[in-house]
């Protein structure tokens, strides 16, 4: 990394640095409009969702404005990535950040003071010294990009404090574009941000919610190994990564166990660990080609890894919101992805017991209530899961995406009031003191220990259910509580407890629509379009080049994509470039990749004939 900059972008026109630097034939969406708002001096607000295209918004500008820009980001481990995959395409780029040792630190520092770096990332805490607000203040900038913007919102899932000062950038730096970004797009959150960084003037740029590229499921949870082995099966295509969030520190690193035993390259990463745990967890996540994660959501600011094919939930996320911004980390780069939620009647009680028993004042846990709702309603969705999330975000969707696993499947729908019925008077007649699987074998008329030790084959509703399997049995169960008929008494032993809502199902005065439902194990029968597998799998010059871009990430230590992403090198192994012109036509190839690998790539492709 000892690249000459080559800060020669200054003065020239977005759409030629696009096409140069990045190797991009067009700006796509809402990039176009705000990168000229902003060469235009303006400031404003960007959420789109990951892997929207957020950083050519503020790059773009960066180049091509005089003066310096500076890009604030939350995450040290990954700064440093994201100057690499800077200067691969040829830009001078620098961090500073309190983990950098002093002699580096000096030498940034040198080089700001020669005009020699025309990005800089910088940590919330660095850009707030006086020392570099000084220098800051003596400098011509071309705009302040603040990355990750929602940590500066108490309302959202990531406040980070020291986010908070960077109110001041407005007062001291009146004259130069001030770009926030994020993904989270809550409108309380996004108000909070305007305020807190002065933009409330500025506009707000919302790109399209939608990832079409992201095959969405939920299933509700059966057997978790066995569901999740068949959706890695189906979602990964052998070079990609994969994520899996669990819900606790502990499940993390058992999940990793089990799938390391299970063949997998699979590390656990989680808020517990040290620093420099979490950091190698990091960067052999960004390294690795096939590397499997099992995280807790402390796992996922700043994974910028394009090719991360699946993403798996094991517990029920809290919102829509974080589970949106957890799956949108699958698919990146545009190819197809896939994420699967699994979730039980008692993660739901679970989350809403937690609410009501969190300190939080009464008007927040309205709002955490009303999330955790909505993202029931996507799990036990009957109609288009998509949809349903999109509207969360205030957008609507098509009624059909026909990329989610109720458009593929749509399960069927029955009048379960008779089973609803059954299940609560077992409930009932059973003193309300047993958990799912016992009134389930009441219900089919299983004589077990239990039974004969309580006398329940005794009861009048001991073997009324044998026309449903057991499985069938915990799904009407696990139906009622997510529409909060039955409670689970998580403080006990998770027995189940009618609610006020029993009453009216009990008395039939109202019907129960459930869905009809078979565990299918996250892979849909047939596939959408391209399918999950990268269209060159198991072509052989596109494995040539993967072998070549291996190499070369392993000799200049680089995350294998900052080369060359998975589909530039199919689009190579389709046109076969005979020469650098035919190479430089190729999305994803700019000006510096060209001077770098012309050679290496034109070689592989003449040798493969
Ligand atoms: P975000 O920061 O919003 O999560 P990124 O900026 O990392 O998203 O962009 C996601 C992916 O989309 C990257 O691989 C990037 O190279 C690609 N991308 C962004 N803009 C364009 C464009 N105009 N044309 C082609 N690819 C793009
Ligand atoms: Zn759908």
């Amino acid at each position: 990394m000892l690249d000459q900059p080559r800060p020669d972008t200054e003065g020239e026109a977005p759409e030629e640095v696009l096409h140069r630097v990045f190797g991009h034939p067009a700006f796509r969406g809402r990039q176009e409009e705000i990168v000229r708002h902003v060469m235009a001096g303006g400031s404003g607000l960007v959420l789109m969702p990951t892997g929207g295209g957020k950083s050519l918004c503020f790059q773009v500008p960066a180049l091509c404005r005089p003066g310096l820009g500076v890009v604030v980001s939350p995450l040290i481990a990954l700064m440093e990535d994201q100057v690499a995959a800077m200067r691969q395409q040829g830009v001078a780029a620098a961090a500073l950040h309190s983990d950098l040792p002093d002699d580096q630190a000096r030498e940034v520092k040198r080089d700001l003071a020669r005009g020699a770096v025309k990005l800089l990332y910088v940590s919330p805490e660095r850009l707030l010294l006086d020392g570099t607000l000084d220098f800051l203040e003596r400098r011509s900038l071309a705009l302040f990009a603040i990355d990750e913007a929602h940590c500066v919102s108490q309302w959202g899932h990531h406040f980070r404090p020291e986010y908070r000062g960077l109110g001041l950038l407005a007062t001291r730096f009146p004259s130069v574009p001030r770009m926030a970004l994020t993904a989270t797009a809550d409108p309380r959150t996004v108000e909070d941000i305007r305020a807190q960084l002065g933009l409330a003037e500025s506009p707000v740029f919302r790109g399209g919610f939608d990832r079409p590229n992201i095959f969405i499921s939920s299933e509700p949870r059966e057997s978790e190994r066995g569901q999740l082995r068949a959706f890695i099966k189906a979602a990964g295509d052998g070079t990609g990564a994969g994520i899996v969030y669990c819900g606790t520190r502990a499940k993390t690193e058992q999940t990793a166990e089990w799938l390391r035993g299970d063949g997998y390259d699979a590390l656990s990463f989680h808020a517990g660990m040290e620093p420099g745990a979490k950091r190698d967890a990091h960067r052999r996540f960004a390294r690795g080609d096939a590397v499997v994660m099992a995280a807790t959501i402390a796992f996922g600011m700043g994974i910028d890894r394009p090719d991360v094919r699946w993403v798996a939930h094991l517990d029920l996320p809290k919102s829509p919101e974080s589970w949106y911004q957890e799956i949108g980390r699958a698919g990146r780069d545009g190819l197809p992805a896939r994420a699967l939620l699994l979730y039980g009647a008692g993660d739901i009680a679970l989350a809403r017991h937690r609410i009501l028993e969190s300190p939080a004042g009464e008007e927040q846990k309205r709002i955490e209530r009303a999330r955790l709702e909505a993202m029931v309603s996507i799990a036990e969705a009957a109609t288009c899961r998509r949809r349903i999330l999109l509207r969360c975000f205030g957008e609507d969707g098509p009624e059909n995406c026909g990329a989610c696993d109720v458009c593929r499947n749509p399960p069927k729908l029955f009048d379960g009031t008779v089973p609803a019925q059954k299940l609560l008077s077992a409930v009932l007649r059973t003193g309300r003191r047993f958990g799912v699987a016992h009134l389930v074998d009441v219900l089919r008329g299983k004589v077990t220990d239990k039974v004969a030790q309580f006398s329940h084959d005794q009861l009048p509703t001991f073997g009324v259910g044998k026309d449903l399997s057991d499985q069938a049995w915990r799904g009407v169960a696990r139906q009622l509580v997510a529409i909060g008929a039955l409670d689970v008494a998580i403080e006990n032993h998770g027995e189940l407890v009618p609610t006020d809502a029993a009453r009216p199902i009990l008395k039939g005065e109202q019907k129960v629509m459930l869905r009809a439902e078979a565990v299918t194990a996250g892979a849909p029968r047939e596939r959408n379009g391209r399918g999950a597998q990268p269209a060159m799998a198991g072509d052989p010059l596109f494995d040539a080049l993967r072998s070549w871009r291996k190499r070369e990430a392993e000799i200049q230590g680089l995350p294998a994509y900052m080369i060359f992403s998975n589909e530039t090198l199919a689009s190579i192994a389709t046109m076969r470039p005979q020469d650098a012109e035919d190479l430089a036509m190729i999305p994803g190839v700019g000006r510096s990749k060209l001077e770098r690998y012309a050679d290496g790539v034109l070689r592989v492709v003449r040798e493969d004939g």
